[in-house]
């Protein structure tokens, strides 16, 4: 039997001083080195957490196999977790209604930034997607409270769950296909649909839940897209364009608009979202590496240019590679913007620092001896909330600056 914490009936997690210290810093996570005991604990549990004296600290969904052992939700002890769940939920939903404008897609539930820590719900017009990324929010009675309450509160046509096998494996879960998440009384109700079309800032696009090419939204730039057509002009360069987000939203003001991506059925995605709007758009498969040096030794001119990269940096170890990458398609960038151009400069590496980026982009300016200025300096979208003393929660660069000569 796990011993029970003092101040509840929950069984108990005794952390080290330094794991303490961290959740007094006001983060959230606990490492398994900072775990002194937590015998016979159920993997995926609400448990109470105590220091080294005994003394409360809060309760935790715990994890037997992360490094992260101890997701705190609640300075509190918490006796009816299905009601703390879907007050969470609740809490999210009504944020959303407050901050987010222009769009039926957008992040319901942002892990431990909406206190529902390894849970990410995603609303593309009538249905949702859900990622359950820890054993806590994929034991079963946990779902059951999520979904009824997502159901109830937003009524979705479908709820899919995405599945990445990687991360069941990380939480040592069985594994477990992608599909959609099945209602309890089937009969009453109409087939379940798995694609639809999404609008955000008066942009449309084809969403699929499961079938063939999985598709989403980088949801986290929609405040970026609109930012970006307010100041494109010209003629259009979108990198990493995926599915057409930013070069759909250039073409609002731009004469021309090119997209390049590496991956063909994203790009088949943005060409029926082009027809979907009635926007003429040319999109190019080609590493975007290779091609903005080809373009920029063909002497091509731009007078907008989008870098929206995957993130570079997975991990620390691999940040000064990434940052030359950064580097390096921004200085290409930049020779082929025309005066009076506008650059919009992604950057979605939590490793990397907005000062860090910043000084990227500052650098390459520097070296091609070009003038910035900037005019935005943005991040993720709102409904991406950045929990403060919760470092990890921020992590989308967005600079958009006039190149001045
Ligand atoms: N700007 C997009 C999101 C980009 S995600 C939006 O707003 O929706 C990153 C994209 O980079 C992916 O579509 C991926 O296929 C593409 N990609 C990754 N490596 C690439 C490379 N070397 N050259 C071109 N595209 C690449």
């Amino acid at each position: 039997m796990p011993s029970k914490s003092a101040a509840s009936s929950l069984p108990a997690v005794k952390i080290s001083r330094r794991g303490a210290k961290r959740l007094q810093d006001g983060h959230v996570w606990v490492y398994r080195s900072d775990i002194v005991s937590a015998d016979g604990v159920a993997p995926g549990t609400a448990v109470g957490i105590t220091d080294e004296r005994g003394k409360f600290l809060g309760t935790a969904l715990y994890s037997s196999a992360s490094q992260i052992a101890i997701r705190m939700i609640s300075p509190h002890p918490v006796e009816d977790l299905g009601r703390l769940l879907r007050e969470r939920v609740q809490g999210a939903i009504s944020y959303r209604e407050r901050v987010v404008r222009d769009t039926d897609a957008y992040r319901v539930i942002f892990s431990e930034a909406d206190f529902l820590p390894g849970l990410i719900v995603d609303r593309y017009n009538d249905l949702l997607s859900l990622q359950a990324l820890t054993q806590a929010m994929d034991a079963e009675p946990v779902r059951k409270v999520i979904v009824a309450e997502l159901r109830g509160r937003l009524k979705p046509a479908a709820i899919a769950e995405r599945v990445d096998p990687r991360i069941r494996e990380l939480e040592q879960l069985p594994p477990r296909p992608s599909g959609l998440i099945q209602r309890d009384m089937q009969d009453e109700i109409q087939p379940e649909r798995t694609s639809t079309i999404f609008t955000m800032n008066g942009v449309r696009f084809h969403y699929e839940a499961l079938e063939g090419q999985k598709t989403g939204a980088f949801l986290d730039q929609r405040e970026n897209y609109a930012a970006a057509a307010r100041y494109a002009q010209g003629e259009a360069l979108d990198v990493f364009c995926y599915q057409g987000g930013f070069a759909l939203h250039l073409a609002q003001s731009c004469s021309k608009v090119t997209g390049v991506d590496s991956s063909r059925p994203a790009l088949e995605v943005a060409d029926r979202n082009a027809e979907l709007n009635g926007r003429d758009i040319e999109w190019v498969e080609a590493n975007a590496f290779d091609l903005l040096r080809d373009y920029a030794d063909a002497g091509h001119r731009y007078d907008t240019i989008v870098l929206d990269p995957p993130a570079f940096a997975k991990s620390k170890a691999n940040l000064e590679t990434a940052l030359r990458g950064y580097k390096e398609l921004n200085l290409r960038a930049l020779k082929m913007l025309r005066p009076g151009g506008i650059l919009v400069s992604c950057c979605c590496s939590y490793h990397v620092s907005p000062a860090q980026y910043r000084e990227v982009v500052g650098d390459s300016a520097r070296d091609v001896h070009r003038n910035l200025r900037i005019v935005e300096n943005r991040g993720q979208a709102k409904d991406h909330p950045i929990l403060l003393n919760v470092p990890e929660t921020e992590y989308l660069k967005c600079i958009i600056a006039y190149v001045s000569n």
